[in-house]
């Protein structure tokens, strides 16, 4: 049987690239910052270099390598293997991803939304081992999401299914106009520079802030910040953690799974964050057992792009 898979998570700032063996045990890794703006053939190049540098860092042989995962922004076709457009790499447009990787290193190939990867290596290796029905949710700079229905990624008609972060919570908050166009998506109230940015609207940055231009603020630093007292910082993270319980009571209306991993930086946030989520949920779910669902935190931290990759081989 062959051991390795290769996991390939390209994204806007960076290309990282590893192998893992079956039992999501990263063997090596190469990352490169994703030089996007020099266009799609530049960026290509670097997903075979990667690709070539791992293999031949990790001493395997090539025979043993079950094929090549590979994790990127949508939108995005899995059943054809294509790349449409993502707004953070420069030029790609249909580009078929999967043909070309195929040609090249003469393996399988398979393609993934980012989102659902990460899901998907929560169900094999991480968080959400021996569940079948499973909502995993990232909340970083955007909130993203993948369902796993049976132990398989729900894609939807269109691969396109999955997109729980543009479901408005909130119509008329002004405030959340949402790079996709849509008012009030959870994503434009509650991801991290969302709320960043909300704090900021009504508040001036206290004594437990670092010394630098409010534009430069991070939801690291407004983390920071509630954590060592800050009143307004606490207030908006408490408000951050019911609109991710609100939108996640009507996911569970929706899908009614076994568990809900939470995932991505702004999931670091242990405690009262948690907390929130858990306590406003049943209050916006007409699901009996909502209070019971499991929502807990990802166990896959910094590799979790590359493990992500890699487990849509298996
Ligand atoms: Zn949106």
């Amino acid at each position: 049987m062959k051991k390795y898979i290769v996991g390939v998570d390209v994204g806007g700032t960076k290309i990282a690239t590893g192998i893992t063996d079956r039992k999501g045990v990263l063997k090596n890794k190469v990352i490169l910052p994703t030089l996007a703006k020099e266009g799609v053939k530049v960026s290509i190049q670097q997903v075979y270099s990667s690709i070539e540098t791992v293999i031949r860092e990790s001493k395997i042989n090539k025979k043993d390598i079950l094929g090549i995962g590979i994790g990127a922004p949508g939108p995005l076709d899995p059943a054809r293997g294509i790349v449409i457009n993502p707004p953070n790499l420069n030029g790609w447009k249909n580009v078929p991803l999967v043909d070309m990787v195929k040609k090249k290193f003469k393996k399988p190939v398979k393609l993934e939304n980012d989102a659902n990867a990460a899901g998907m290596a929560e169900v094999l290796w991480g968080a959400a081992v021996g569940y079948k029905h499973v909502l995993y949710v990232t909340i970083s700079t955007g909130v993203g999401n993948a369902i796993i229905i049976d132990g398989k990624i729900y894609h939807g008609k269109n691969g396109m299914a999955g997109e729980g972060g543009h479901i408005t919570i909130n119509h008329d908050d002004a405030d959340g106009k949402c790079i996709c166009g849509n008012v009030g998506c959870v994503e434009a109230l509650a991801s991290g520079p969302s709320t960043v940015r909300r704090f900021l609207k009504k508040n001036v940055p206290g004594k437990h802030f670092p010394k630098k231009p409010k534009s430069a603020i991070t939801m690291i630093d407004l983390e920071y910040a509630a954590r060592a007292g800050d009143k307004a910082a606490q207030k908006i993270i408490s408000e951050q953690s019911k609109l991710i319980g609100i939108w996640l009571g009507g996911m569970i209306s929706i899908l009614d799974p076994e568990i809900i991993v939470i995932g991505g930086g702004v999931s670091n946030m242990k405690g009262i964050f948690f907390k929130n989520i858990r306590e406003t949920i049943p209050k916006h779910s007409i699901n009996l057992y909502a209070k019971k669902t499991k929502v807990v935190r990802a166990k896959l931290r910094g590799d979790v792009g590359i493990l992500g990759a890699a487990s849509i081989m298996m």
